[in-house]
Order: structure tokens, then sequence, then C-alpha cells
């Protein structure tokens, strides 16, 4: 018998995708270990639909700011207005929002601990040891039947444990906090998010400002090596009119640009989020889709405790993939094909004008469904599509 305490479940990592995982575990009951390194704000844009809002029960207190548009602004400055008919998209600061649902983790029966996963080992009996250092250098161990890896992206569970995460690729994304302008001063609206499609300031992803109440994030991304994301960002700043606020931070992180192939080392390890590879393509959106792979992997992690199958574990990707592939993939085509060049961005802000292509970008965007409802508009705009791909409507 080991001396160690033997956990239900250990999840390494206490971002969206980890926090929610071990809520939703320590509420039905399980023995549940959260570990998160402290010190480091994610840093993150901050944006979330309602659909994240709603199925993960995000209190007001927690929203710094309601958005109510977009504006998508190309190559030629040409500037095209998304409308949000109803709604809003919900602006957290990770440093709260984080801690927040550590917390309620916390409240629900989760041992919470601040250290740093070294390593993954195994005790003669089979049963996995995380192996971490405590924020006063020691090492110390904990023994868990299942473990969910929830560490981000270049996760070190996911490289310990997981085929295949050595070959995942990313976006590398960079932004400067600045303190917001008074809404209304020169073009800032502090209820607007404003996605910059110009090469010059990213010649595949896009640039954003968005405002977050008293400071605004503004940034960019991309993969391509040797593209300096810190000029980009202070063209932006000059571009869009926040060169002079003062900057309150400056700091960056990749992306992952897609789901990994395999989330589970078919015995006791399960990853979740960005450990997972899991952003959506196009939009670099993670936090909701970070959530829903938290749940799912505590979901596969319960039935794994429950039935010993190890085929549970496979079950976080098979129903995350079911719920969300489709919608990756046509992203993954969108980013493909129009963030390639100016003249192509310069027609997709353009097609952006289009009323049926706004109400399926906001619905499909809040809330996580393609719309059923309206089929003849996914008609209309699959010819509209074609026609710009084709090259016969004019730009
Ligand atoms: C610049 C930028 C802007 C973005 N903007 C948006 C946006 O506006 N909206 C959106 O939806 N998404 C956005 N994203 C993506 C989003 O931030 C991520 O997809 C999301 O945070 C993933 O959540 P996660 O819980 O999987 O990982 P993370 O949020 O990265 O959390 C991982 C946790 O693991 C902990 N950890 C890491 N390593 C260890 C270790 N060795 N030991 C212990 N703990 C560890 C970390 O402390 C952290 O708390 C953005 C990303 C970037 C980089």
């Amino acid at each position: 018998m080991s001396a160690l305490q033997t956990f239900d479940a250990i999840v390494v990592g206490g971002g969206p995708s980890g926090a929610t995982a071990a809520t939703d575990l320590a509420r039905a009951g399980r023995n549940v270990l959260l570990l998160d390194r402290a010190g480091r704000i994610k840093p993150c844009g901050g944006a979330i639909p309602p659909r994240a809002i709603r199925d993960f029960a995000i209190p007001d207190s927690l929203l710094v700011a309601r958005v109510r548009s977009a504006r998508m602004v190309s190559p030629k400055s040409k500037k095209v207005d998304m409308p949000i008919e109803n709604g809003f998209v919900g602006m957290v600061d990770r440093a709260e929002f984080d801690e927040w649902l550590r917390e309620r983790a916390a409240a629900n029966g989760a041992t919470r601990v601040t250290g740093n996963f070294e390593r993954f080992e195994r005790d003669p009996d089979g049963v996995a040891v995380i192996v971490y250092n405590k924020p006063d250098g020691t090492e110390a161990r904990a023994r868990g039947k299942v473990v969910i890896g929830a560490d981000g992206a270049k996760s070190q569970v996911a490289r310990q444990c997981v085929p295949g995460s050595d070959h995942v690729r990313y976006v590398f994304a960079y932004h400067e906090i600045v303190r917001s302008p008074r809404h209304g001063t020169g073009e800032f609206d502090s209820a607007r998010c404003d996605v910059w499609y110009q090469g010059q300031i990213s010649p595949d992803f896009y640039g954003w400002v968005f405002p977050h109440g008293d400071t605004t994030s503004v940034g960019s991304g991309s993969a391509k090596k040797g593209f300096s994301l810190r000029k980009s960002v202070t063209d932006l700043r000059a571009a869009a009119g926040l060169a002079g606020q003062e900057t309150v931070r400056r700091e960056g992180a990749p992306i992952p640009l897609r789901p990994m192939k395999q989330w589970d080392n078919k015995r006791d390890v399960v990853l979740a989020g960005d450990a997972a590879g899991v952003v959506a393509p196009a939009s670099g959106e993670g936090i909701y889709y970070a959530m829903a792979g938290g749940r799912l992997a505590g979901e596969a992690a319960a039935a794994f405790l429950d039935t010993g199958d190890v085929k549970a574990l496979a079950t976080a990707r098979r129903r995350f993939m079911k719920a969300h592939g489709r919608v990756f993939w046509i992203l993954g085509m969108m980013q493909w094909f129009w963030y390639s060049s100016d003249k192509r961005r310069e027609k997709f802000v353009k097609l952006c004008e289009d009323p049926d292509i706004q109400r399926l970008t906001w619905d499909s965007y809040m809330n996580k469904e393609l719309v059923r409802r309206d089929p003849m508009a996914h008609v209309r705009i699959f010819f509209k599509d074609m026609a710009h791909l084709l090259g016969f409507a004019s730009a």
C-alpha cells in the first residue's frame, strides 16, 4: 500500500477546462485534486459567448463588458459593422475569471493545490502518480485513479502521456492590455469588438481590439515564423487610435491550431482544452470549447471510474468532435481560404455586409450550433460564397 493519498481524479491545470472538470467531478461526489501553478495571468482576449455563460453558470459579476457589435476592417480600411440582434458577447478578465472558476471547484469539494506539475510516474501497483513542485521548491506527489491533463497549450501531461502531442502546430498570439479611452473618443466604442483583416497586421490570422471596461486588449496572431507580432500590435494601436494609451501589460501565448487525434493514453489519462489542441480555427476562440471539453473529460473520467473500461476515456474526444467537429472543419477551411491574401481578405470583409451571413455568424457563435431554422439562408450563403470563390462577384 502506498503512503500517498489516492484521489479518484487528479486535474492538472486550473484554467477554464481543468476548473470545469474539477467542479463537475467534485459535484458528483468524487474525491478530486486540482493542481494549478500560480502566478501567471493567461494572456487572452477574454470574449465568451452566451452559450458559455448559460452552460457553465457564469455570474454577471464576472462580465467586465458586454459587446453588442463587431467591426470588420479590411486591407483597404473598409469597415463593416455586424450588430448583434439579440444578446451580447461577454468579456471576462482572466485573472478574476480563472480564480473564480478554481474557487468554485474548491467550494464544491475539490482539494486545491498550488504547484507546478513536473512528471508522471506509476506506483508499483500501476496507479498513476503525479509529481509536482510546491511554491517553496519542495517536491510532492499524489496518486490518482484517473488524471485529466488540462495544463494548456504545450501541456506537459500531454507530452509525457499521450502520443502525437509533439506534432501539434500553433498560432502565436500576442496582445497589449491598454488603458481604455473614454467611450466615443475617436473611433473607440466600449461595446464593440474590432477585428482587423490586414496582411500587415497578420499574414494568416487577424488583429483585434477587444474592450474590457477600464482596459482594452489589442492583439494579433500568426503562425508565420519571423513575423513580428510586437510591430503588428504597435501598428494596430496606431491605426486604432490607441498608440498614446497607457500600456498595462504585454504578453503572448501559443494557440493550438487543431484538435489532437488522440486525447487519452488508453489507460488512465485524458486531455481537455488547449492541452487537447481544442481552439476554433479562424477565430481562435478557446474558452467555451475548453469548458465544454473539460465537462466531457470529467464525464469520461467518471464513466471510467464507474466501469474500469478504458474505452470510456475516448468518449471525451468522440463526443466533442460530434458536437463541434463540423464547425471546426468549416472554420479551418475559412481560415485557409479567406486569410491567405489581402485580395481575399477584402472580399471576405465585403461578404460580412450580407445580412444572412451576419445572422448565421452570430447565431452559430452565440449558441454553438449550426442554425437549422432557416435552411434557405445556408443555401443563399453557399451560392454567394461560391460566387466569391470563383470570382463572379465584384469585390
Ligand atoms: C492572446 C490570446 C487571446 C485569446 N483570446 C481569446 C478570446 O477572446 N476568447 C476565447 O474564447 N479564447 C481566446 N483565446 C484562447 C483561450 O485563452 C484558450 O483556448 C483557453 O484559455 C484554454 O483554456 P484551458 O483551460 O484549456 O487552458 P489555459 O487557460 O491555458 O489553462 C491552463 C492552466 O494550467 C496551468 N498549468 C500549466 N502548466 C502547468 C503545470 N506544469 N503545472 C500546473 N499547472 C499548470 C496554468 O496555470 C493554467 O491555469 C486566446 C488565447 C490567446 C493566447
